[in-house]
């Protein structure tokens, strides 16, 4: 027997509990969703480690099947979780149990509202995950010995949520994970067979794992509650919504539905499946170096590994689900995925079913298409530059704010602008700035607003790096409009000419003393007839580098 030692909670978890005890207690039965999400999560990655780490496969107690189980004592009054996965060793508990690791934890925490329906929301989109088995228990036990471990390098854990836990070495002869819930007051209706069966059902049925309950009452024997097949194995018209919805939570750690999703079955040159989904929010690592990508790599139904950029291209880093292989070794490590003819030929093959879904959620669900580029539009438009051979499809998925829109929300696609082209005209116009309001101020767009021609108002870091890899969209070459000599071409009249012509005359006199005025700190200094009310404006010079890129380059300090 060895002493408990006490720690206390990260400041942040002992927010996060207490936030997520109150908001979600309307929805407290996703704590076994969770629960058993997590074993799930544990015995796949134990079957990854079995095939890379020798010795993990043991004798015994730890031969049995790979499997979930749940049980409840109503004497007790616990509910208990029990897995065979992975389990965890003493430092792994410390770090994943009472700490959040996360990168984007204060962005997190910045983000809640205190209005509890908004941040139930936003708790779910961080991951409620463990400590949701605080909603329903006042005490939590877990026991955990990491596979390959001896017996007695168990350790068991326990906490009553409000702000510190006990860690004890112990011995369990079995690998993998444990976890007693100590039910708070009146939650007695959870210590019921049907109930929990039904939770599971309704919730973690798409869990390809047994989950196996005692049968009911004091009959001797046990019952698998779910279907326990691969999701995603499955004939489409035997899946409903709710089974889809229930399973992108699972993959995703959301939980909150997803905007969409496709589920495909190839049998060409290689056989595999996807199942892929677009979210509804972004997640907060999105725009962080490390972000995670969400696909999980399986081979012949067993879960290989998680993405880290061979499946999915950086610019879909948002995508989650799963990509399962019939043709990959079962044993295959991350160098052979980096230089598979069969990853190339998935991965391609996925990012265009991608983009597809994409184009169809676009022209046939409007409003979700807003939602989605409200989300990821920035990240997607990273793959004008990175992914040469779909840019023109790319290309057609941007959306902008223009001129010509009622909000500042960006509704117009280079097609509709396309369309919307006034006669004459042969380019596409567009303004850097570094904010809507500078753009829609910028005295460089005067002209066109008398010409009634159409810009685009790009106001994003990114949008920089965009219009350098996007030259032209259908023929149309992409034009700044604050840069150098502005070329209406066909669409300047005779009569504008001369007037330009006839002030450049007249006004030789103030140019030639502006320019001995300013000096070196120009490079020229011309009368315009682009603008209408501003009396002058400052201009780069074609093809010198944009204005705004100058001003973002001192502003970062390069
Ligand atoms: P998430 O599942 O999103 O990572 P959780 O709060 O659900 O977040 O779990 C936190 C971490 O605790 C997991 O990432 C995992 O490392 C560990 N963990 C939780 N449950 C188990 C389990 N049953 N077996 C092994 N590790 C677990
Ligand atoms: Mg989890």
């Amino acid at each position: 027997p060895t002493q408990q030692e006490r720690f206390s909670f990260q400041a942040e978890v002992v927010q996060l509990l207490d936030l997520m005890i109150h908001s979600l207690y309307s929805n407290k039965e996703i704590f076994l969703r969770e629960l058993i999400s997590n074993a799930s999560d544990a015995i796949d990655r134990l079957r990854f480690a079995q095939l890379t780490e020798p010795g993990l496969e043991e004798e015994g107690a730890d031969k049995e099947e790979l499997r979930i189980h749940v049980s409840f004592d109503k004497d007790a009054r616990t509910i208990t979780i029990t897995d065979n996965g992975i389990g965890m060793s003493r430092q792994e508990v410390m770090d994943n149990i009472g700490t959040i690791a996360k990168s984007g934890t204060r962005e997190f925490f910045q983000a809640l509202t205190g209005d509890q329906r908004k941040d139930a929301t936003l708790i779910g989109q961080f991951g409620v995950g463990f400590y949701s088995s605080f909603i329903v228990a006042d005490r939590v036990t877990l026991t955990t010995r990491r596979a390959g471990l001896p017996a007695e390098e168990a350790v068991r854990w326990e906490s009553d949520g409000r702000g510190e836990y006990a860690l004890e070495a112990v011995e369990r002869a079995q690998r993998g994970t444990e976890l007693v819930l100590h039910l708070r007051e009146g939650e007695d209706d959870l210590l019921n067979h049907h109930r929990l069966r039904t939770i599971i059902q309704k919730y973690s049925d798409h869990i390809s794992l047994p989950i196996v309950m005692p049968q009911e009452g004091d009959e001797a024997g046990e019952e698998t509650v779910n279907r326990a097949s691969a999701l995603w194995a499955r004939p489409k018209n035997e899946i409903s919504d709710a089974d889809y919805n229930e399973f992108y939570k699972h993959v995703a750690h959301d939980f909150a539905d997803p905007l969409a999703h496709l589920h495909s079955k190839m049998e060409g040159t290689y056989e595999y499946t996807l199942l892929l989904f677009i979210p509804a929010t972004a997640p907060f690592d999105l725009w962080m170096p490390e972000a995670r990508h969400g696909v999980k790599l399986h081979v012949q139904r067993v879960f290989i590994m998680d993405d880290t950029g061979q499946l999915m291209p950086n610019y879909l880093r948002f995508v989650r689900g799963v990509i399962d292989s019939a043709d990959l070794p079962l044993n295959v490590s991350r160098e052979i995925l980096q230089s598979s003819r069969v990853v190339d030929n998935i991965r391609s093959s996925a990012v265009k079913k991608v983009l597809r879904l994409l184009k169809d959620l676009a022209e046939k669900e409007p409003e979700k298409y807003a939602t989605f580029w409200r989300e990821f539009g920035d990240v997607l438009k990273e793959g004008v530059a990175e992914d040469y051979s779909n840019r023109d499809e790319i290309a057609k998925l941007l959306r902008f704010t223009t001129t010509k829109s009622a909000t500042d929300e960006p509704d117009t696609s280079l097609g509709d602008y396309v369309e919307r082209m006034k006669e004459g005209q042969d380019k596409i116009y567009y303004l850097l700035a570094p904010t809507p309001a500078a753009a829609k101020s910028s005295p460089h767009l005067e002209i066109f607003r008398k010409k009634g021609i159409e810009v685009l108002l790009l106001g994003q870091a990114i949008d920089n790096w965009l219009v350098t890899s996007l030259p032209d969209f259908e023929g149309k070459r992409l034009q700044s409009v604050a840069q150098g000599v502005s070329d209406l071409g066909a669409m300047e009249d005779e009569a504008e000419k001369e007037a330009g012509e006839k002030a450049g005359t007249e006004l030789s006199g103030l140019v030639e003393r502006l320019k001995e005025a300013l000096g070196d700190k120009v490079s020229d200094v011309r009368t315009t007839n682009r603008l209408t009310t501003s009396p002058a404006c400052i201009v780069a010079d074609e093809p010198d580098i944009e204005m705004n890129l100058m001003r973002r380059m001192r502003g970062s300090g390069m």
